[in-house]
Formats: C-alpha cells, structure tokens, sequence
C-alpha cells in the first residue's frame, strides 16, 4: 500500500501576523507537491493563516484542543473552534503539552476522540525521556502511550503517530536509523494488533531535530511516512527543502 506522506510543521508558541508571510512563500514555492503539507501555528494565527494561503496545498492545523465542544473553560479551545477557523488538523500530547499541562494518556485519548467528531485529525504524540532510553524500556514506554493516548477506532482518516524521542527534540540530537526503525517497527506492529487492517495506511512521523541535511536519511528509513518538525519549519526555505526531500523519499 501507498502510503501519502506528511511533512508537519509545528510553530509552538512561535509566530507573529507577519510570519504568515513564509508560509506563503512555502505554498508558492511548492504548489503541488508529493506529500501533504501542514502547519500548526500558535492559535492566534490558524484563521488569518489560512484565509491567506486559500486553497493552496498547505493545510493548516491546532497544537491542542480541549475534550469538550463549548463551556467554561478560561484559555481553551475546542476542536470545533479550530475546524471553524480553518484547521484540519491538531496536534496532541505533545511531550512540551505532557510536561507543561500535566497531560495523561487518558487526557490525550478524549481529546483525540473530541477531534475525530468534529472532523479534525489528530496526530497524536509519544516519545520516552532519555532516562526511560537508558533504561532499556523505550519499546514499552511508546507503546504503552500510543495505546493509552488513542481512542478506539483510530483509521488512517483521523489519526497520525508521531515518534518524537524527548531526548530529540528542539536539542540537535537525532535518534538513530535504527532507533527510529526499531520504534517505528514496533508501533505499526501494535497499530496493526489493536485496529486490524486500518492500521496498516495510519501514518507514522518521525520528529526530533528533523532539518533539511538528516531528511534524507531519516525519510529512508521504513514505516516513517513524515516528520513532525520544529524549528526548521518556521521558514519556508527550511521547511520547503524538508518537503522536497519526504516528496522525493
Ligand atoms: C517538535 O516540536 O515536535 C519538534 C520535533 O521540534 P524540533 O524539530 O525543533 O526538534
């Protein structure tokens, strides 16, 4: 099976209205391009994002929503905001929303299934600690979250996994090609016990220190369908030659 891959961006709590700016720049340079594009900017810019880039080939995404539609919630937002605004996507249980927020799988698992029901995807977020890698358990670790994290039911058409080592993220450290082939292995292995058949298209990303000169190599790597990246997606030229490359994987 033809899996279409994903490059990610996730902007954190980066980006000013005048960023949108690369974001064009990104869509002009690669206007149809062989994988799905996506950027999660910081709330404030998911509406004004993508009314500027229409209906270009990137898609716009949230970096987390909360489990209900609507109520008395000071600060949140709700899966149904950002599909009003625009967003086809949300990131979830970011391992910075775990440490941050407090976020448990459980937590991740309601919000993900809140997303699903108002028509968003979720790509959902795992990653061990580097403690957890030393101690051996890593396998265990991701696999124990991805199963806590995911609603039953997950498909291809709602759900996205990204492997993001915290020991990688944001710090230059990459893991490994075969780290990342052991991890992304055993995560299709419990994709496919849990959900059968429908596992076998969800995309897996790889995310960590994920930049224009290790993309090749990382997107050789099997079972990674795409990225989920950081810093190098808040500028087009960056981010497009992190496209090129999962577009030419
Ligand atoms: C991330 O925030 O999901 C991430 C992978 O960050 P970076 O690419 O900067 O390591």
């Amino acid at each position: 099976m033809t899996i279409r891959k994903l490059a990610a961006g996730n902007w954190k709590m980066n980006g000013l209205t005048a960023d949108i700016a690369e974001v064009e720049k990104l869509a002009r340079a690669h206007p149809t391009p062989s994988c799905d594009v996506l950027i999660c900017p910081p709330a404030t810019l998911i509406a004004p994002m993508a009314q500027a880039i229409g209906t270009s080939a990137v898609a716009v995404g949230g970096q987390d929503c909360h489990a209900t539609d609507a109520g008395a919630h000071t600060g949140d937002i709700s899966a149904a905001m950002l599909r009003d605004a625009g967003a086809s996507h949300v990131i979830l249980g970011h391992s910075e929303r775990r440490t941050d927020h407090e976020e448990t799988d459980a937590a991740v698992r309601i919000k993900a299934h809140a997303a699903r029901a108002s028509g968003l995807v979720s790509i959902v977020c795992i990653g061990e600690t580097l403690a957890q890698r030393e101690a051996g358990v890593t396998l265990d670790v991701v696999t124990s979250q991805m199963d806590g994290s995911l609603p039953d039911g997950c498909t291809a058409a709602d759900t996205v996994v990204a492997y993001e080592p915290i020991w990688a993220i944001g710090t230059g450290k990459v893991a490994t090609m075969d780290q990342i082939a052991e991890v992304h292995a055993a995560m299709r292995a419990a994709l496919e016990a849990r959900f059968g058949a429908a596992a076998a298209d969800i995309r897996l990303l790889y995310g960590g220190s994920v930049k224009a000169d290790n993309a090749e190599q990382i997107f050789a790597v099997p079972d990674v369908d795409g990225a989920l990246v950081g810093g190098a997606s808040l500028k087009a030229a960056d981010f497009g030659a992190i496209v090129a490359a999962l577009g030419a994987a």
